[in-house]
C-alpha cells in the first residue's frame, strides 16, 4: 500500500469542475455557463485580434527566452500601473507603487496573501458574502484568517449597503478589506460611486487596508477608465491600498497567467521596501513570472493604435454580453410574465446571479444540460442570443 494511502480525495473545484462535467455530456443542447470565460455568438473561445497582431510583431522580433527579473517585465509593470491608476497618476510619478508582475489574478492574490501572513500577522481579511469561489481557498492556504461582510440583499437583488457598513464598522481597526474593483463576482452588483465614497470614508476612519481584486477592468462598463474609479479615488484620497490585477478577461489571456500584485503606498521608500519583500516571496514560490503574456500587454498598451483597437474589442465583448442579457430577460418575460425578472437587467459584468437553490441548479444541469455553479450563478459570457430562449425555458422550469 502507498505511504500516502491516507490522503483523501479532494472534491472537484466548484467552478472548473463544471467544465469537466460539461465536456463529458453528449447532449446537443448542452451549454457551459459555469466558468467566466468569453465566448463568441457561435459559443467559441475568442482570441482578441489585437492579441494576434501583438504576437505577430513579437514573433518578428525573435526575442529571447531569458528569465525575467523577479518583479517582471519593466514595460509590463509600467503599463499595468498606468492602466489601473491613469498615466498621470501622482502615485506613479512619485514612485509610490510597488508593482510585482505575477501569475494572473489568482497568483497575485496568493502573493498578496503571503505578504499579509508574513508582515501583518494576526490581521483578518474581510471578504464579501458571497464572493468568487477561490478567495477563501487563497487566504486559507496562505494561513490568513478571513471573515465575511454582508454584501448582497437577496430581497432587492441589490447591495446590502447598511449591512456592509455595519460589518466593516464592527471589524477590528486595521483589518484588510477585500473589494471587487468592478463587476462583482458572482452577484453583478456594484456599489454606486456615492456609495463607494461612504465606504471609503469608513475604511479610512477604521484604518482598514483596502485590497482591490481587479479582475474585470473594462468588462463592467466597457470602459477601462470608468471601471477604475475605486483605485483612482483611493489615490485621490491619499489612502494606501493593495491590488491584484488580471488580464484574463479583458485581454482574453486566460491561459497566459498574466497580472500583477501591487501596493500603492504613502512614499517611495515604503514602496521599495514592500517590493523587495514581494520579490522575496515570489522567488520562493515560482521564482519569476512568464514572459509571453507580459510582452503582449506591453505591445498592446505601448502602441496607441493597438491600445485603441483593444478598447474597441473590449467594448464589443462587453456589448455582446449586454445584448444577451437583454435577450435572456425578454425571453424570461415571455415564458413567465408573472414573475419579476428585472434582476437580470440590473446586474452588470459577466454573470447573472439567479438566486437558484442547489436543487434548482441540479435541475438545470440534469434535465436541461445547462452547466453552472451551484450558487446559482450563470456566466452570460458563455450564452448566445440563439440560445437565450432555451435558457429562459430551463430557468422558468427550474424555479417553478
Ligand atoms: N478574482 C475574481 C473576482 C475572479 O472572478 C477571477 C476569475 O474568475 C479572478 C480573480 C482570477 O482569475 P485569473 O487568475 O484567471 O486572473
Amino acid at each position: 500500500a502507498s505511504r500516502l494511502a491516507g490522503v483523501e480525495m479532494a472534491p472537484p473545484d466548484p467552478i472548473l469542475g463544471v467544465s469537466v462535467a460539461f465536456n463529458k455530456d453528449t447532449s446537443a443542447d448542452k451549454l457551459n455557463l459555469g466558468v467566466g470565460a468569453y465566448r463568441t455568438e457561435d459559443l467559441k473561445p475568442y482570441v482578441l485580434k489585437v492579441v494576434r497582431k501583438a504576437e505577430e510583431r513579437m514573433l518578428a522580433k525573435a526575442e529571447n527566452k531569458e528569465y525575467l527579473p523577479i518583479e517582471g517585465l519593466a514595460a509590463f509593470n509600467k503599463a499595468t500601473m498606468e492602466l489601473l491608476l491613469g498615466a498621470d497618476s501622482p502615485a506613479i510619478k512619485e514612485q509610490r507603487v510597488a508593482c510585482l508582475q505575477s501569475l494572473s489574478g489568482t497568483g497575485s492574490l496568493r502573493v498578496g496573501a503571503a505578504f499579509i501572513a508574513k508582515f501583518m500577522p494576526g490581521t483578518t481579511v474581510y471578504i464579501s458574502r458571497p464572493t468568487w469561489g477561490n478567495h477563501k481557498n487563497i487566504f486559507s492556504d496562505a494561513g490568513v484568517e478571513w471573515k465575511e461582510y454582508s454584501y448582497f440583499d437577496a430581497e432587492t437583488v441589490g447591495l446590502d449597503f447598511d449591512g456592509m457598513l455595519a460589518d466593516l464598522e464592527a471589524a477590528p481597526d486595521g483589518s484588510v478589506v477585500l473589494l471587487h474593483g468592478c463587476a462583482h463576482n458572482p452577484t453583478g452588483v456594484d456599489p454606486t460611486q456615492e456609495q463607494w465614497v461612504k465606504i471609503v470614508d469608513l475604511l479610512q476612519k477604521k484604518k482598514h487596508l483596502p485590497f482591490i481584486d481587479s479582475a474585470y477592468q473594462g468588462f463592467a462598463s466597457g470602459s477601462l477608465e470608468q471601471d477604475a474609479f475605486l483605485p483612482r479615488y483611493l489615490v485621490e484620497r491619499g489612502i494606501e491600498f493593495a491590488t491584484a490585477q488580471s488580464y484574463s478577461k479583458n485581454l482574453g489571456l486566460y491561459a497566459e497567467r498574466v497580472g500583477a500584485m501591487s501596493f500603492v503606498l504613502a512614499d517611495s521608500d515604503a514602496a521599495q521596501r514592500v517590493l523587495s519583500q514581494l520579490k522575496r516571496l515570489a522567488r520562493a514560490i515560482y521564482s519569476n513570472p512568464p514572459v509571453h503574456g507580459a510582452r503582449i500587454v506591453s505591445e498592446v498598451v505601448g502602441s496607441e493604435e493597438m491600445f485603441g483597437e483593444w478598447k474597441g474589442e473590449m467594448e464589443m465583448m462587453a456589448g455582446r454580453i449586454k445584448g444577451v442579457r437583454q435577450d435572456l430577460h425578454d425571453a424570461l418575460v415571455k415564458v413567465n410574465p408573472d414573475k419579476d425578472w428585472s434582476f437580470v437587467l440590473k446586474q452588470i459584468g459577466m454573470f447573472t446571479f439567479t438566486g437558484m437553490t442547489p436543487a434548482q441548479c441540479d435541475n438545470m444541469t440534469n434535465k436541461w444540460h445547462i452547466y453552472m455553479t451551484r450558487d446559482g450563478r450563470l456566466s452570460l459570457a458563455g450564452l448566445s442570443s440563439a440560445k437565450a430562449a432555451y435558457l429562459a425555458e430551463a430557468m422558468a422550469d427550474s424555479v417553478a
